[in-house]
């Protein structure tokens, strides 16, 4: 059996420089090597012009530089592209791009398929099947970088994507060890040049990996809060029968003494009848005021068929909005991009070959107990679909 090739996209530059150690080369030689990768997206040795011959042809015999498979690529009405990629064994993962007037933001997925499970959510619906390797991670924003800036004819120097949000497929702080060299990566000056402003990981609330992330690479941080009590939580996003609301949000305040940001953003789904009255809109400023520096971002929910869950009416998310704004608490309501190909937030289905039985586990999932009926209508209590 041949070995493998070494993917040279696992490394960063730390790593990258070990690594030229290890096959008898200087190391200053990585940082050449990590440029002509990640901020010229060159993936060709034979390209790499101002290495020398014998080190060109050394690294072709050992390592490459492996890129995702796409098996889809879509471009929406309204800019947004989304590409699915190929990673292995009947499994896929999906990569958004973002264009707005000041800013493009790349969503990148850290996992195919997720164990949290929530229950608005379609990733989660599938289950899990592997954590993505750094290098998976990152050629995410390699592709879709070099991609676009051939696309937009931009220079070397010119970037095409200025944001990071890690809220792709998948829970990032459950994939840590794969992620942080990945992070490494987008702020690196000879990669992609981010600030940790710019480059967001957002969490469902693995409260010990939010304490080694302040330690170990603070980015920005969104949390994905979804309801304003235990009782609610605990059914929409089960990972808070281990982590409940209140440990969530000392481990918050807690990572802002080293976050780039002053403040937390803090996500909501709008799930009508379930976590949208006003009640629980008092009940969460309740929560944060005086304790924790947030902004809310109300999302929109998109609805899949296995849900169960419809999406609250515009009303009722500006409502819901008004009630945090008056409580000074600053609020926005997240636009849906990219609907027309299936792109926005929770819509990130993949393929995943499911390997934790998730499917059947939420089918039998408790039901939630509605809030407080929309609007007039006759009250709703979701219940799991019926197979
Ligand atoms: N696992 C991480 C990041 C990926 S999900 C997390 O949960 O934070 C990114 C965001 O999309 C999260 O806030 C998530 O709650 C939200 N989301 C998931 N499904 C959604 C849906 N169907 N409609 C709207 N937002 C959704
Ligand atoms: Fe996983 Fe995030 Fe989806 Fe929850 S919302 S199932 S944590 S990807």
């Amino acid at each position: 059996m041949t070995t493998p090739l070494d993917n040279l996209l696992d490394l960063d530059q730390s790593a990258l420089k070990a690594y030229c150690e290890r096959v008898g080369e200087k190391s200053f030689r990585a940082t050449q090597l990590f440029r002509w990768i990640h901020h010229r997206g060159v993936g060709n040795f034979d390209e790499m012009t101002d290495l020398a011959r014998s080190l060109r042809a050394k690294l072709a015999g050992v390592a490459e530089v492996r890129p995702l498979a796409a098996i889809t690529d879509k471009t929406s009405a309204d800019g947004t592209r989304k590409w699915l990629f190929d990673v292995g064994q009947g499994n896929a993962v999906e990569t958004v791009y973002i264009p707005e007037d000041d800013r493009a933001t790349l969503c990148i997925s850290s996992q195919a398929g997720c164990a949290v499970g929530c229950r608005f959510c379609s990733t989660g619906h599938q289950g899990f099947s592997r954590n993505l390797s750094t290098g998976e991670i990152i050629a995410q924003l390699w592709q879709a970088e070099h991609t676009m800036r051939a696309k937009l004819g931009l220079g070397p120097n010119e970037r095409a994507i200025s944001n990071v949000v890690m809220m792709g497929m998948g829970e990032p702080l459950q994939n840590y060890s794969q992620l942080v060299p990945a992070l490494r990566m987008m702020l690196d000056d000879h990669g992609y040049g981010l600030s940790r402003r710019r480059v967001t990981v957002s969490t469902s609330g693995v409260v010990p990996m939010i304490d080694r992330l302040r330690e170990d690479c603070p980015v920005a941080l969104a949390v994905s809060l979804h309801a304003p009590d235990d009782a609610l939580r605990d059914q929409l996003v089960p990972i808070n029968r281990k982590y409940p609301i209140d440990e969530l949000l000392s481990a918050c305040e807690r990572y802002l003494d080293a976050a780039p940001r002053d403040f937390i953003t803090m996500e909501y789904c709008m799930l009508d009848g379930v976590n949208d009255t006003p009640a629980q809109a008092r009940q969460l400023v309740g929560l944060v005021k005086d304790r924790l520096p947030v902004k809310f971002n109300l999302i929109p929910f998109n609805p899949f068929p296995e849900s169960g869950l419809k999406r609250s009416s515009n009303a009722r998310v500006q409502a819901f909005g008004e009630v945090l704004l008056e409580a000074g608490l600053v609020t926005t309501i997240r636009k849906t991009r990219g609907d027309d190909i299936d792109a926005a937030c929770g819509q990130l289905a993949g393929e995943v070959q499911d390997r934790t039985d998730a499917q059947r586990r939420m089918t039998r999932a408790i039901p939630i107990v509605a809030a407080a009926p929309s609007a007039a209508s006759k009250p709703t209590v979701p219940q799991p679909p019926k197979q």
